[in-house]
């Protein structure tokens, strides 16, 4: 591919050094670059004035500030679905009685929503942490809230952690007793804990290259 005309390589150089070009164009370039002299020279020249620069703040800014809208857009649907859920259960939760259908679909939602958020926003750092964090109070609360009514037990911390389990799977009171709620939340958000650990353990790795 040697033919290729200087003026080609020329007008594409600028592409090749910002990186934008097709990987195609890329290999051209490249091949080009390592035969003809005078094209090689017109490169080292453009790398030489951008090693000058500091990295460019205009791209970094825009990256950060999308980055920012992102985890902002994700956290202010995630607080909304919480409060939602909170306020269609907590009544319910709190008497303890079965629950209706509205507040079934409430934790159906609750459950759809949080395996979406957790799956989407996976290479996100701050999102990951939050889907780790809040799947790890829920298995506390589901586990710690199960042994209790195991045990016939109970703890003044345990009412205030449960809260994290008994309120957003309350909805499934229209099925099943506490028992089998918290059963039920115990190995959901056991599911959850490992696959947003994973996705923590991926991304601090991912830091450290
Ligand atoms: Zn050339």
């Amino acid at each position: 591919m040697n033919d290729v005309k200087c003026t080609i390589i020329q007008d594409l150089l600028p592409l090749y050094v910002d990186k934008v070009c097709s990987s195609d164009s890329a290999e051209l370039v490249k091949n080009h670059l390592q035969s003809c002299t005078e094209c090689k020279k017109i490169y080292d020249e453009m790398t030489a004035d951008l090693e000058g620069e500091l990295p460019c703040p205009e791209v970094d800014g825009k990256k950060a500030f999308q980055s920012l809208r992102t985890n902002l857009l994700w956290i202010t649907v995630a607080l909304a679905v919480m409060v939602g859920c909170f306020v269609a259960n907590i009544g319910g939760a709190w008497m303890g009685g079965p629950a209706n259908i509205g507040q079934f679909i409430a934790t159906i939602l609750y459950i759809i929503f949080w395996g979406v958020f957790t799956i989407m926003t996976r290479k996100y750092g701050v999102l990951v942490k939050v889907s780790f964090i809040l799947s790890l109070l829920t298995f506390i609360g589901a586990f710690n809230s199960l042994v209790m009514r195991l045990l016939s037990e109970g703890w003044i911390l345990a009412a205030l952690i449960s809260a994290f389990a008994s309120v957003p799977f309350y909805g499934l009171r229209l099925l099943m007793d506490w028992t089998a709620l918290y059963a039920v939340a115990t190995v959901i958000s056991i599911v959850w804990l490992i696959y947003a650990g994973m996705n923590l353990r991926k991304h601090q790795k991912s830091l450290k290259k």
